[in-house]
């Protein structure tokens, strides 16, 4: 009886096998040709970064910082455990034994947190003092109510007992509070990453701008579907420093649609917009105008977007309710709020995109809710990807490098959903040959299987595995001897283009056979014609 497996692969996490595996390191391999010739160097950031960096670059107020951050506290030792064992320990007010493991634990915890303040081993601010005062004065309450001490024989009455519940749970609680380790987060992007990187390692010193690129799994808890996984990867660039000519703009731009050209992805659509910058006469001064319109319509809206009309109003224009969707197309647009210097920037992105043969669309409701993303955003969509088709979503944040205390410096970037390119690479490739496979989809069958049998037979296979195998050639070499019969089953079974068939005959005469498995046809080689034949295929 098959039982079902006690493992799985959490949910929104998924495997990824051969041979669609092949097809991801085919858009890497293309990431790293194109990005290079762009003068991109590739970044490896770690994928845990503290939650911190996270709140700041992405924002308190957004979806992925409230709700989809994977945060662990990092920390282990002894006060840690002293903490874990006043955690677990399950606490029986009535029970003196009980009581008295309590009180042990909590003062283990007690007296290894003051250790911790004093050698600074624990984060020491104002908080975390006082927390400590605080939970002192409780431990010598708490001490007193339960001591053993004869002349203090609190237990017998019913009051003290009620006192000892409450402080023992009220103690318990508390200790959660301390903060003993670093918070640390998952990556749900690595744009925050690039530009720690940035100032960690004074990279404003090199000839401005740096541009890097990187890809790598992120994670977000959210509900996973079709093109939205809780671990999902990204291909992503930054542009760092300089200046925040729209050439820049135009450039990024025309790199991500180079690469997305260069893998033949079909029914590409960029859009473009421009959200200004953080200033009255600018974006601050539309969002005020449409926030007093929104407020105007407040009563036929969702409840998330007029939610949003207070804290982060821009927002309003993403939503994707049908009822929402008339009375958006009639809020005003940033387009007729632009200060002078962000419009002519928007204009010259434009052309700069024109001069390029880049072709776009303007979407006046493509925004970001950050104060420092400013100017460009843009953002491309692909077929076969049902709602989630957003492939690329990028934009310019000059502000952000400042934000998380580096110098003021000027940044662009993008980040594209690399699974979500490889499903809709995949849709085309179906809608184009509905049978066929693509041709990377065997890419790791065997080109040659080696049906060898008797002894000298396998000394020769593993010689002829060896050297083809460094001329590039895949071999596939049974680990046990097999009937001729039963090798070519197998050999076609694994897709092989050929099977070589090795026998004792064959190795006196010198004369190896190789057979095409598609058609039957067999032809007489020596070792030295067989190893020319195949490179040569
Ligand atoms: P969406 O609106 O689809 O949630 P987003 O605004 O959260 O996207 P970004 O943070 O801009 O997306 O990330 C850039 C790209 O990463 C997206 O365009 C998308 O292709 C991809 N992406 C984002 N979240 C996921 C996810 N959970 N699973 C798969 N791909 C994702
Ligand atoms: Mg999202």
């Amino acid at each position: 009886m098959a039982t079902k497996a006690k493992f799985q692969a959490i949910r929104g996490t998924r495997d990824l096998l051969p041979p669609e595996t092949a097809l991801w390191n085919h858009v890497e391999q293309t990431v790293h040709e194109v990005f290079r010739t762009f003068g991109f160097g590739e970044i490896r950031p770690p994928i845990v970064e503290t939650t911190e960096l996270f709140s700041r670059a992405v924002g308190q107020e957004s979806d992925v910082v409230q709700k989809e951050m994977y945060i662990f506290e990092d920390a282990r030792g002894e006060l840690w455990q002293a903490r874990e064992n006043v955690r677990n320990c399950f606490f029986r007010p009535h029970e003196n034994s009980s009581v008295q493991v309590l009180r042990g634990f909590l003062g283990d915890f007690q007296s290894r947190l003051q250790a911790g303040l004093q050698s600074r081993e624990v984060e020491h601010d104002a908080g975390q003092t006082q927390f400590y005062q605080y939970f002192s004065q409780g431990m010598e309450y708490f001490s007193k109510l339960t001591s053993n001490d004869p002349d203090l024989p609190l237990q017998i009455h019913g009051k003290v007992l009620e006192e000892i519940e409450r402080m023992g749970a009220f103690l318990k609680n508390a200790i959660v509070g301390v903060r003993i380790g670093t918070f640390v987060a998952l990556r749900p992007e690595a744009t925050a990453s690039v530009c720690r990187a940035y100032i960690e390692h004074n990279m404003q010193q090199l000839p401005q701008p740096v541009k890097l690129y990187y890809m790598g799994p992120m994670f977000r808890r959210e509900r996973p579907q079709k093109g939205r996984y809780r671990q999902f990867y990204q291909i992503g660039a930054e542009v760092l420093g300089g200046t925040d000519a729209p050439a820049i703009d135009a450039e990024v731009i025309e790199m991500v649609m180079t690469f997305f050209d260069r893998l033949g992805l079909e029914g590409v659509e960029l859009s473009i917009n421009s959200i200004g910058h953080a200033a009255d006469n600018c974006r601050r001064g539309y969002v005020e105008t449409l926030r007093a319109e929104l407020n105007k319509v407040k009563d036929k809206l969702g409840a998330d977007s007029r939610r949003r009309i207070d804290t982060n109003a821009l927002r309003v224009l993403d939503s994707k309710l049908e009822h929402e969707q008339p009375i958006i197309a009639r809020l005003p647009k940033i387009a007729d709020h632009l200060c002078d210097e962000c419009a002519s920037h928007y204009a010259r992105v434009k052309k700069e995109l024109d001069l390029r043969d880049v072709k776009y669309v303007e979407n006046w409701r493509l925004v970001r809710g950050l104060d420092y993303y400013m100017r460009t955003t843009f953002e491309i969509t692909a077929r076969g990807l049902g709602s989630q088709n957003a492939v690329c979503g990028g934009g310019r944040y000059d502000g952000l490098v400042e934000l998380l205390g580096g110098p003021p410096t000027k940044g662009i970037g993008f980040a594209i959903g690399e699974d979500r390119l490889i499903l809709s690479l995949q849709e085309q490739t179906k809608a184009h040959s509905s049978s066929e496979s693509s041709p990377l989809a065997t890419s790791h069958s065997p080109r040659l299987y080696i049906a060898w049998m008797g002894q000298n037979a396998y000394a020769a296979a593993i010689r002829a595995a060896r050297n083809l195998r460094a001329a590039g050639i895949s071999v596939e070499l049974p680990p046990a001897e097999q009937k001729f019969g039963k090798a070519l089953e197998r050999a076609s079974k694994l897709n092989a283009k050929f099977a070589l068939i090795l026998g004792d005959n064959e190795v006196t005469s010198g004369e190896w056979a190789l057979k095409t498995l598609a058609d039957g046809t067999q032809q007489k080689l020596s070792e030295s014609q067989l190893l020319d034949f195949l490179k040569r295929l």
